[in-house]
C-alpha cells in the first residue's frame, strides 16, 4: 500500500493535481485477498488488487478525465448506515455488522479531525457533562458487553468491583498483547481507528475513578503504536487527554508500555508484571486485579475490541446495544478469518451468526472445490470444530458446548488435505515455546504431549499413546496455573474427539 501510495503520489504531483488530491493511508477494511486497495472519492469507487502499473491509469482516466477504470472497479459503496457498509461483494460485507471496526478503512486513522466527524469524543463529551460515574457503570452493565479478549468475562460488573474499590490511585489498562497465530484483529483496529480506544479507555476512566492508563502492545506492531502515539499526542493536544479533559475536573492521561511478544503476557497478572518492569509470569488469583492490579492498586484490564466498543455503547445506548447478539453474547464479535477460505480477512458479526454463514458467506467458502474440515476458533488455546457444528453460532456459551472457545477472535478454517493431528502438534508446540515454565504441569506436561505427537506423526506411535495424551491433556488443564496451561490442551482434546481415526491412522498405518 506504501508503495502504491508513493506511485499516486508522483503521478499526481506529475499531472499538476497536487493541489486539488488529498491521499489518506487509510485502515484496514477487512478483505485482505483484494489488498491494496484504491477507493476514490466522491463517489466511493473501489479498485482492488492494484499495482504500480495502474497508476497512471487512475490518475488519467478517473481524476482527470472522470471516467472510472472498470477494470480495476471493485464495487462502489452503498453506505446504509454507521455500522453496515457494503462495498461489492455483498456477501463478504452484507453478513457483517461493523462496530468496533465501523471506523477502520474509512477515515483517516491520523487525524483526529476525521474521528471528529464520524462523532468521536461525542461520547467522552456526554459522559463528562451528563453522566455521573455509578451512571456509567450501569449504563455498560445494562448493554451487556463481555470482556474480547476470551474469558468473556461481564465488562459492566469488572468496572464495578474496580469503582467500588477505594483510594485515590486506581489503573486502566488495555491488553494490545494480541499473540495468537494467525490472529490481527487488535492490531487492524488500532491501526484503522486508534482513537476509539483512547476514547474507550477514559470513559473507563472516569468510571472507577483512574486518571492514568497504560496500552501495553507487542513492540512487533510498529505501525500500529506510530499511530496511537499520533493519536495521542493529538487528542493532548485537542484537550481530550490530560488536566481537566473538555474544561472539567476530570484529568486522564494515557502511556503506552511495550511488550516484547511473549504471549503469556496477554494473561491479566502476566501483563501487569511485564509492565510494572519485572519478569511476565502469572500469579494466582485472587488478588483480582480489581481489588490489587498494576503497582497494587485497583485496576481494570480490558483488550482494544472491547475498549473500541465503549464509546459506541454510551452513544447509542446499551439498550441498543443489547438488542444485537444472543441472550447471553451481546454486540458482535471481530475475527481474523484465516486459512482456506475464499475470503480470508478481518470480519466483524454479530453474535449468533453461525459458523457456516461465516464461512461460506462472508468467506466465500472453501477455494479450489475442496470440502471443508474443521474449523478452529480460540487460537492456540481453542478448539477444532469439524463439520457438525457448523451450524454451531457464535457465541461464548454455544462454542463451549460444541468443545471450542471463543478467545479472542482467531478463527482458521482446514480444507480435505489438513492432517489434524499436524495441526494439534503445531498449535502445541506454540504453547510449549510460549510457556513461562513457572509450573510443572504447564512446562513439562506439555512438552510430554508435544513429545508422543511427535511419535504418532512419525508413524511410530502406540495405541497407548492416545489414552496418555488424553489423561496428560485433562490433568494439565486441571493443575497449571493460568490460562495458557489450562487451555493449551484443547487442541488435542478437540481433534481427539473429532478426528480420532485420524489419530489411529497415522499409528496403524505407521505413517
Ligand atoms: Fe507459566 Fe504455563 Fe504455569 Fe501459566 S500454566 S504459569 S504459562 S507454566
Amino acid at each position: 500500500a506504501e508503495q502504491i501510495k508513493l506511485a499516486l503520489e508522483h503521478e499526481i504531483a506529475n499531472q499538476g493535481l497536487a493541489r486539488q488530491v488529498r491521499m489518506v493511508l487509510a485502515g484496514n477494511l477487512g478483505l485482505a485477498d483484494k489488498v491494496p486497495i484504491v477507493i476514490v472519492n466522491p463517489g466511493y469507487i473501489m479498485y482492488a488488487n492494484v499495482s504500480e502499473n495502474d497508476v497512471s491509469e487512475i490518475v488519467s482516466e478517473h481524476l482527470i478525465e472522470d471516467r472510472p477504470v472498470s477494470r480495476l472497479v471493485m464495487q462502489t459503496n452503498t453506505l446504509f448506515n454507521r455500522f453496515y457498509r457494503v462495498f461489492g461483494d455483498v456477501n463478504f460485507f452484507g453478513k457483517q455488522m461493523r462496530v468496533t471496526l465501523r471506523n477502520c478503512g474509512i477515515i483517516d486513522p491520523e487525524s483526529i479531525e476525521e474521528y471528529f466527524a464520524v462523532r468521536g469524543y461525542e461520547a467522552l463529551a456526554k459522559v463528562l457533562t451528563d453522566m455521573s460515574p455509578r451512571d456509567v457503570v450501569n449504563e455498560i452493565k445494562a448493554s451487556g458487553l463481555r470482556g474480547r479478549g476470551g474469558a468473556g468475562f461481564p465488562t459492566g460488573l469488572k468496572w464495578e468491583l474496580t469503582a467500588r474499590e477505594q483510594g485515590p490511585v486506581k489503573y486502566v489498562i488495555c491488553n494490545a498483547d494480541e499473540g495468537d497465530p494467525g490472529a490481527f484483529m487488535d492490531r487492524s483496529a488500532i491501526e484503522g481507528d486508534p482513537h476509539s480506544l483512547l476514547e474507550g479507555m477514559t470513559i473507563g476512566g472516569y468510571a472507577i475513578g483512574a486518571k492514568q492508563g497504560f496500552i501495553y502492545i507487542r513492540a512487533e506492531y510498529p505501525l500500529a503504536i506510530k499511530r496511537l502515539e499520533k493519536a495521542l499526542a493529538d487528542a493532548r493536544k485537542m484537550g481530550m487527554l490530560g488536566k481537566n479533559i473538555l474544561e472539567t475536573d476530570f484529568s486522564f492521561d494515557i502511556e503506552i508500555r511495550l511488550g516484547a511478544g511473549a504471549f503469556v503476557c496477554g494473561e491479566e497478572t502476566a501483563l501487569i508484571h511485564s509492565l510494572e518492569g519485572h519478569r511476565g509470569e502469572p500469579t494466582p488469583k485472587p488478588p483480582y486485579p480489581s481489588v490489587r492490579g498494576a503497582f497494587n492498586k485497583p485496576t481494570i484490564i480490558n483488550n482494544v475490541e472491547t475498549w473500541a466498543n465503549i464509546p459506541v455503547i454510551i452513544l447509542d445506548g446499551a439498550q441498543w446495544f443489547s438488542s444485537i447478539g444472543t441472550e447471553k453474547s451481546k454486540g458482535t464479535k471481530v475475527f481474523a478469518l484465516a486459512g482456506n477460505v475464499r475470503n480470508s480477512g478481518l470480519i466483524e458479526v454479530p453474535m449468533g451468526t453461525t459458523l457456516r454463514e461465516i464461512i461460506y458467506e462472508v468467506g466465500g467458502g472453501i477455494p479450489n472445490n475442496k470440502n471443508f474440515k474443521a474449523v478452529q476458533t480460540g487460537g492456540p488455546s481453542g478448539g477444532s470444530l469439524p463439520v457438525q457444528y457448523l451450524d454451531t453460532p457464535i457465541d461464548y456459551e454455544s462454542l463451549k458446548q460444541a468443545g471450542s472457545i471463543m478467545g479472542s477472535g482467531g478463527m482458521i478454517v482446514v480444507d480435505e488435505n489438513a492432517c489434524m493431528v499436524n495441526m494439534a502438534k503445531f498449535f502445541l508446540e506454540f504453547t510449549c515455546d510460549e510457556s513461562c515454565g513457572k509450573c510443572t504441569p504447564c512446562r513439562v506436561g506439555t512438552r510430554k504431549m508435544y513429545q508422543i505427537l511427535e511419535r504418532i506423526t512419525k508413524g511410530e506411535g502406540q495405541m497407548e499413546d492416545l489414552k496418555t495424551l488424553e489423561e496428560l491433556a485433562n490433568m494439565i488443564k486441571r493443575t497449571s496455573l493460568c490460562g495458557l496451561g489450562q487451555s493449551a490442551p484443547n487442541p488435542v482434546l478437540s481433534t481427539l474427539q473429532g478426528f480420532y481415526d485420524e489419530y489411529v491412522s497415522h499409528i496403524r498405518d505407521k505413517r
